[in-house]
């Protein structure tokens, strides 16, 4: 089954009547619901199975309803009852890692955001065509090994989650170095990470400004990533290696930060150029995403990775941030995503806001 109707089309029924918000019950999706009911929508959740019994604990956040599949892999046979519920998907990384890029972008069901984004950000090549040609600052890559000239992070595409990463702290730690894929060799940046949450909302004409729309900096965390984190308690990377243990940033949660108020404007920066390529490119990106980077000890932040939606560390906010605070009170991601929507079915603008 593929896409047949057109952005119009998919989303009249989102013009007729309220939506119902859906998504998969995984990742932040605690937080999407509880914002969406607080704005007063109804709510879906779209599980593997029967519905996940911790949601019987949070009873702000469980969904009106639930759509069970056997395998969320074959949302697309659900079609009919997704639309039954008038239902508008709201992407997150659980959601379109189970279900793969390609068939999420097949599904004729309104989505929250640009779908054509979901093509730039899956291919890691595009995607750093994306970022270099904003004129963000990124990490150096090498060609090959010899090119080398201090501490690499050498990534595997497709390798979930950073396993199967390999470090290594100079051109000499990489001799013998056997790539077992297609992989990268990049620059290890040292410094601190920081994953900023912005939402760009193409309706708004009021706050920092960035193309006909404006950029909200809505909060930051760090994640939580196993087992690098906690991995110098036992000994030497070279030590470790040795010992057969190989460093992985499998994340397992996550913590909130702020940054110094003086670096605000490195990372407005580096979300608004990402933004504008964007526009350029295909469309903009809309709504939630993430600018992960590390900022040196020269203070010059170096994006590594976005996300262009809702990410998982936005759930330490679930009653707003430091950040979102000085916007509005009470704003997480989730809120905000339901207030855009909100908005846009009130001023009859919901295909700026879905695809
Ligand atoms: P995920 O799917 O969990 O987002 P991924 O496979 O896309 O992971 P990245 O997000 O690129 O991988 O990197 C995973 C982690 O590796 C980062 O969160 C960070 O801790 C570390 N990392 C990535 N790139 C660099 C870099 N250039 N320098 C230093 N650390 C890095």
């Amino acid at each position: 089954m593929g896409i047949a109707l057109s952005t119009a089309e998919r989303v009249a029924p989102v013009v007729a009547r309220p939506p119902s918000v859906a998504t998969v019950c995984s990742h932040s999706s605690l937080q999407i619901f509880y914002g969406a009911k607080v704005e007063g929508f109804r709510t879906l959740g779209i599980c593997a199975g029967s519905p996940p019994k911790y949601y019987d604990a949070f009873p702000l956040a469980k969904p009106d309803e639930f759509l069970s599949v056997p395998k969320l892999a074959q949302l697309g046979g659900e079609i009919e009852r997704l639309k039954q519920a008038n239902s508008v998907l709201i992407p997150h990384g659980s959601f379109v890692e189970y279900l793969g890029p390609e068939k999420f972008v097949q599904l004729d069901i309104p989505i929250f955001g640009n779908r054509a984004v979901i093509e730039w950000e899956s291919d890691r090549e595009k995607e750093r065509v994306w970022l270099e040609s904003a004129g963000v600052p990124m990490p150096k890559r090498y060609a090959n090994p010899s090119e080398v000239d201090g501490p690499v992070i050498v990534k595997y595409y497709g390798a979930k989650g950073g396993k199967g990463f390999f470090l290594a702290k100079n051109r000499q730690a990489l001799e013998g170095f056997q790539p077992t894929g297609p992989h990268v060799i990049q620059q290890y940046v040292l410094g601190t990470r920081y994953y900023i949450h912005f939402f760009y909302s193409p309706l708004s004409d009021t706050g920092y400004r960035v193309g006909s729309g404006s950029l909200e900096l809505l909060g930051m965390d760090r994640r939580d990533e196993a087992n690098i984190d906690e991995l110098y308690k036992l000994g030497g990377h070279e030590e470790l290696l040795r010992a057969g243990i190989r460093p992985t940033f499998v994340v397992t949660g996550n913590v909130p930060v702020v940054l110094r108020e003086s670096l605000l404007p490195k990372v407005f920066d580096a979300g608004a150029r990402i933004i504008e390529r964007s526009i350029e490119l295909f469309g903009g990106m809309v709504g939630p995403f993430c600018v992960e980077g590390i900022m040196t000890e020269e203070l010059e932040f170096k994006v590594f990775e976005i996300s262009t939606r809702i990410v998982a560390g936005t759930n330490v906010y679930v009653h707003g941030s430091p950040y979102s605070d000085l916007v509005a009170p009470d704003l997480s991601m989730g809120r905000r995503i339901a207030l855009e929507l909100k908005r846009a079915r009130a001023e009859d603008r919901l295909r700026e806001v879905l695809s």
